[in-house]
């Protein structure tokens, strides 16, 4: 049998989706791959209704249905401080996921050096390898997750063609400050790179933190390739809908990825999808204020275990600092905590290039009794193993 491609060699099978796998074979709450366990808004589903009964079941346009592209646009030119043009600015993706990997191929060429903060979300190393590229690591320091602006700049300088950006940031929490990704343009400016935003998180930030769009500073617009998705702030993960969202040229050469990749996301979800695009402002603040309380739910009770944890400023994961209990490595804390206590959560080493071995990632897109019940179950930590 023919050898399978080298490049694969470096990359493992998702961590996230693994400890799905097993939580769901042990009964266990599942507080690691980060998806709700509640319903999408109501008016969306009657959205999706309508779109099964209409004339959505071929093709959409390979870049996105024009009435999609049309409401997301203005969405966009609505919470995002940007003006955007729905057939120059964007193309539609089946997710965020997708849209990372076109973006990464849109930027780079085969050996072509692409900065990575760790931790980091796991595609972004995988989509790294999958375009032939290489990655530069920058350290996030836990527990505050600070990076070294020297330490950035020997990165850059070592002639890095794009920056991969997390904001809010999975699994960390972190939400980049104005004057940090202030920073971060100008040195993408200083060295010619592209800004890579992975930003699904929009709106869930919580007070006094808030969101600035990093292709929103002076400058930036040109250089950033947003990724992004409706997938958390509509509660429809399932749905795999996303897009990039770029400067005219780079879209241009987005979509020829896009197109060989998957022909484009799937048209009646798009149709019902447009319902959601054109929520009121309220919706938002609704969804921020949810968050909010279930993350103080959820906390809560990660501070009657006694273990330490880094509050997140947004997202809904949670890095728990579970050192103090003993085990060898945070694989084997996870399986106790699916096994023993009943609760599901990620590894944290899957997310660091150091050797970092003593987080769990948990997260709080759950409604308040999962949370209770989840909650309960880990009280039983602080009696130790
Ligand atoms: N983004 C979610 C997480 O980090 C879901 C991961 C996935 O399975 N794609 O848990």
């Amino acid at each position: 049998m023919p050898a399978t491609s080298q490049r694969l060699s470096s990359i493992s099978e998702s961590v996230i989706r693994n400890t799905t796998r097993t939580a769901n074979q042990y009964g266990a709450i599942n507080l690691a791959q980060g998806f709700p366990d509640f319903e999408p808004p109501p008016a969306l589903l009657d959205a999706l209704v309508v779109a099964a009964r209409g004339p959505f079941h071929q093709y959409a346009v390979t870049w996105g249905s024009a009435r999609f592209r049309e409401a997301l646009a203005r969405k966009i030119t609505r919470t995002g401080g940007v003006a955007i043009n729905p057939d120059e600015h964007l193309v539609v993706t089946c997710g965020s996921t997708e849209a990372m990997m076109v973006a990464m191929m849109t930027a780079c060429n085969p050996g072509d050096k692409v900065i990575i903060f760790s931790p980091f979300y796991e595609n972004y190393f995988a989509d790294t390898i999958l375009a032939g590229a290489e990655a530069i690591w920058v350290p996030l320091r836990p527990p505050q997750f600070a990076f070294d602006p020297d330490e950035l700049e020997r990165a850059f300088a070592q002639g890095a063609k794009a920056i991969v950006l997390c904001n809010p940031g999975n699994p960390t929490g972190k939400v980049f400050s104005r004057a940090e990704l202030e920073l971060i343009v100008a040195l993408a400016e200083k060295y010619d790179a592209f800004i890579i935003t992975d930003e699904p998180y929009e709106h869930m930030v919580y007070e006094p933190y808030e969101h600035v769009y990093t292709h929103a500073l002076p400058g930036a617009f040109e250089r950033t390739i947003v990724c992004n998705s409706l997938s958390k702030t509509y509660s429809i993960t399932g749905w795999r809908i996303g897009y990039v969202q770029a400067a005219p040229d780079v879209i241009r050469a987005a979509r020829k990825v896009h197109d060989f990749l998957t022909i484009g996301a799937a048209a009646p979800l798009q149709e019902a999808a447009v319902t959601a695009l054109e929520f009121p402002d309220q919706y938002y603040a609704d969804l921020r204020a949810f968050y909010s309380q279930q993350r103080a739910l959820f906390l809560d009770y990660l501070v009657r275990t006694g273990l330490p944890f880094t509050e997140p400023q947004g997202a809904y994961y949670v890095m728990v600092d579970i050192g103090a209990l003993g085990f060898e490595n945070d694989t084997d804390a996870s399986d106790w905590f699916i096994k023993t206590i009943g609760v599901a959560g990620v590894a944290g080493s899957s997310f660091f290039r150091e050797p970092v071995h003593n987080y769990l990632r948990f997260h709080f897109a759950k409604r308040a009794e999962t949370l209770h019940a989840a909650g309960e179950r880990l009280l039983a930590v602080s009696k130790g193993r």
